[in-house]
């Protein structure tokens, strides 16, 4: 008797909302398992995919699957679970859902060690080096040359001008700043412009590390009461979420640490995220401190390689505590007892392309799932998760005061109105000389990096614009050029005015770099430093200068958003905000939200040792409640204030939202597109009855990014489920012209 022929089910990472069913020929049954990926024919193209399970019989015409490409599952029925309720949560196709849960590396295995993945993208590999394992990294350099006749075209363009500029680049310098650049590079590489070169990178900086051990420290009444309803929690074994709120220096992470002590305790395992760890060092230090057991830290400085490395001892079951960003929510941690998500209100918690999934939200569900402890612990909570402390949705721990009884510092607005153009007022200048003078430390603190932003010409007007994007060319004195901050174009500083020719050209606005400049010619004794993303380039660049402020090298720090997180600097007795106002109002209902968890982050750095810190904040709206609220260091005053206003204007957490982002090359045609998609919305809204405003569809605030042109349609709702089933029966049936691409984003943090 013949078997029946064994029909599988297989997702592929495409943007498809349906999975394929495939034949597996006789000698491949044994291997093909749920979990595995499978190499299948796809039209006249091979393609991975991953094996969901075995179905009975099909409709389908079937073909046959060509290699099993595991030896071992990637992921296990549970885990597929949860793929699919984010898949079907987020409206994504659930193959690119497991592509961005699974980690990159798996695909240095099949690719027999050819430098481009299959996905296209180039990757890092593995080279043994005297028997010991060394990590190396691919770099790219331009080869000087003729010219052929097949000269390249798009991207190759650009990425062989950033060579040619550069010198040199690493593979994943590349990626980062061009996104998928594989095809490309070998194409430039064929024509001979370019030419790779492996190279050996220095290893993750924390595993080598020896580090002393350290004790428990006796928790303060706050704390205390904090750890029991956790440790209460976790003793019941069953899923229960915490918003733990405490200012900066509260002893949070000390209340983490001996959770998941009690957890470990248990045989239970642990998830710790956090916005970004080459932030965070010294949350890394702490937790390799506490615990002797087998911690995984999952940083971006990981190679492909490395990170697989990793994901496999998650696997294997020889990790206990898993530290990471965003995509560590997917750690193939078992046992799972208690997932920490410090700072839960940062917005790096969503990933903004691709797969929009949320790792806070989405850590409250699989803690659901695997029955564990979930904490968000923050200082300034998001809005809504306070209020969903006071539906009693999360468990409320508050930590009212800082450990060591530390005042909090004392802060003053000062009104910049009538002086615009002054990056510092008398009054911050006459404090920095005075902080200087007692030997004090510095923070300055501006959320724009470069010189000035925008150049304009005195004559005719003439602003610099990008020509890929909707902004302004932002200018860096240091490297001479102005650069847009969104795509990767630049320019080298013209000496006359591009439109008119023109000597009068002026600068306006101002960035980090400028200020540096103005402070080191107020205080030409002072050690002046600068953090933002220009001066941490490369590897170290952190730490270097964050070390230089702990060790008390720097007497002033200017910087962005960078200075702000975490850092604890017993030094620091002055911290200055010198435009508070640039946040508050750009057209986002976060804007204010946004804005007082920033200014209370940077204000939280001032007088953390024993010394009293203060603080100035000047703005053109001294009076704007976000900042009266965030000087007073009043949370629940500026809940109330913004509460009142989303309920006013029907924003979360008082309606459910979700944005359709269309892009094109073509402005009509994503307008057109975007017209198609809003009607078609409003007839199946019309259709099934749910009650979802739709608004738009209107040209994005940024209206055009990369050469792309963007449009969005918001929906709003009050129910979820009526959103939900609005967008499920709008799923199959748009038909976009094939130049124009939208993007589904549930629970939108970025409208711009
Ligand atoms: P947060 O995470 O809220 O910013 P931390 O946990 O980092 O706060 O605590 C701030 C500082 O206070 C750290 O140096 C920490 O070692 C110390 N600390 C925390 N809890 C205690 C405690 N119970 N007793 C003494 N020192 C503590
Ligand atoms: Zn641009």
């Amino acid at each position: 008797m013949s078997e029946l022929p064994t029909i599988i089910e297989v997702a592929i990472p495409l943007h498809l909302n349906t999975s394929f069913h495939y034949r597996v020929p006789p000698d491949l049954v044994l291997l093909a398992q749920p979990g595995k990926r499978v190499l299948v024919p796809f039209g006249r193209r091979k393609l991975t995919g991953y094996l969901l399970g075995v179905v009975s019989e099909s409709r389908e015409q079937l073909r046959d699957i060509i290699e099993v490409l595991d030896q071992e599952p990637l992921f296990t029925p549970a885990e597929l679970d949860l793929y699919r309720w984010m898949a079907a949560y987020y409206h994504h196709p659930l193959g690119e859902v497991i592509k961005t849960a699974l980690p990159a590396g798996i695909n240095i295995q099949s690719s027999n060690r050819t430098t481009l993945a299959k996905d296209g993208r180039p990757m890092a590999e593995e080279v043994m080096s005297g028997g010991r394992k060394v990590k190396s990294e691919l770099f790219y350099l331009p080869l000087s040359g003729a010219e052929t006749d097949a000269a390249p075209r798009g991207k190759a363009v650009q990425l062989l001008q950033f060579l040619r500029e550069a010198g040199e680049a690493s593979a994943t310098l590349l990626r980062q700043r061009f996104g998928a650049v594989a095809p490309q590079l070998k194409r430039l590489v064929e024509l001979g412009l370019v030419r790779g070169e492996a190279r050996e990178v220095y290893r993750d900086p924390f595993r080598e590390e020896v580090f002393e051990r350290d004790q428990p420290l006796v928790l303060n009444v706050h704390q205390h009461a904090a750890k029991l309803q956790i440790t209460a929690a976790l003793d019941s074994k069953a899923f229960a979420p915490f918003l733990l709120h405490g200012v900066t220096g509260s002893g949070k992470t000390e209340v983490y640490l001996q959770a998941i002590a009690h957890g470990l305790e248990q045989g239970k395992t642990a998830l710790v995220l956090v916005p970004e760890i080459a932030l965070t060092p010294q949350l890394v230090k702490r937790f390799k401190r506490r615990f002797a057991c087998g911690i995984a830290v999952l940083h971006s400085g990981l190679s492909d390689g490395e990170r697989y490395d990793e994901w496999r001892r998650i696997r294997r079951d020889e990790v206990t505590i898993v530290i990471g960003a965003r995509s560590a929510l997917f750690a193939p941690l078992q046992r799972l007892g208690i997932i920490v998500v410090d700072e839960e209100h940062e917005d790096s918690y969503k990933q903004s392309e691709g797969f929009r999934y949320n790792a806070r939200d989405m850590a409250l569900v699989r803690g659901k799932r695997d029955y564990a402890v979930v904490v968000l612990g923050s200082a300034t909570p998001l809005v809504t998760s306070y209020h969903a402390a006071l539906e009693k949705k999360l468990g409320y721990l508050s930590l009212p005061g800082r450990v060591r009884d530390l005042p909090m510092p004392a802060t003053e607005l000062l009104d910049m109105r009538g002086r615009k153009g002054d990056a510092l007022s008398p009054g911050l200048i006459a404090e920095l000389g005075a902080n200087l003078a007692k030997g004090g430390q510095s923070l300055l603190f501006l959320n724009r990096r470069g010189f000035a932003t925008f150049l304009i010409c005195q004559d005719c007007g003439h602003v610099l614009r990008c020509p890929n994007c909707s902004v302004t060319l932002t200018y860096h004195r240091g490297r001479g050029r102005h650069f847009c901050h969104y795509c990767d174009y630049f320019i080298a500083a013209p000496s006359v005015c591009p439109g008119c020719g023109g000597p009068e050209i002026g600068l306006l606005g101002r960035g980090t770099e400028r200020v540096e400049e103005e402070i080191r010619e107020l205080f030409p004794q002072a050690r002046v430093s600068r953090m933002d993303r220009d001066t941490t380039r490369g590897r170290g660049g952190h730490a270097r200068i964050l070390k230089g402020v702990e060790t008390g090298e720097i007497d002033i720090l200017i910087g962005t958003q960078m200075i702000a997180k975490g850092h604890d600097f017993p030094g620091v007795t002055l911290v200055g905000v010198l435009s508070a106002d640039a946040s508050l109002n750009l057209p986002d209902f976060r804007s204010a939200e946004r804005t007082f968890q920033l200014v209370s982050q940077v204000m939280g750095r001032a007088g953390r040792g024993d010394l009293p810190g203060r603080v100035l904040i000047q703005s053109l709206e001294p009076a704007h409640y976000t900042l009266t609220r965030a000087a007073a260091h009043d949370f629940a005053g500026f809940y109330a204030d913004e509460i009142a206003f989303r309920h006013e204007v029907g924003y979360p957490p008082f309606a459910h939202l979700a944005s359709l982002n269309l892009t094109g090359n073509s402005p009509a045609g994503v307008e057109r597109g975007a017209k198609e998609a809003a009607a078609q919305l409003r007839s199946i809204r019309q259709e099934l009855q749910v009650k979802v405003e739709i608004l738009g569809p209107a040209a994005a605030p940024l209206a055009k990014i990369r050469g792309r042109y963007r449009w969005q349609i918001l929906l709003k709702a009050t129910r979820r489920s009526e959103l939900h089933r609005l967008l499920a029966g709008f799923g199959g049936k748009l038909k976009l012209p094939p130049v124009v691409r939208m993007g589904i984003d549930i629970d939108p943090v970025d409208m711009l």
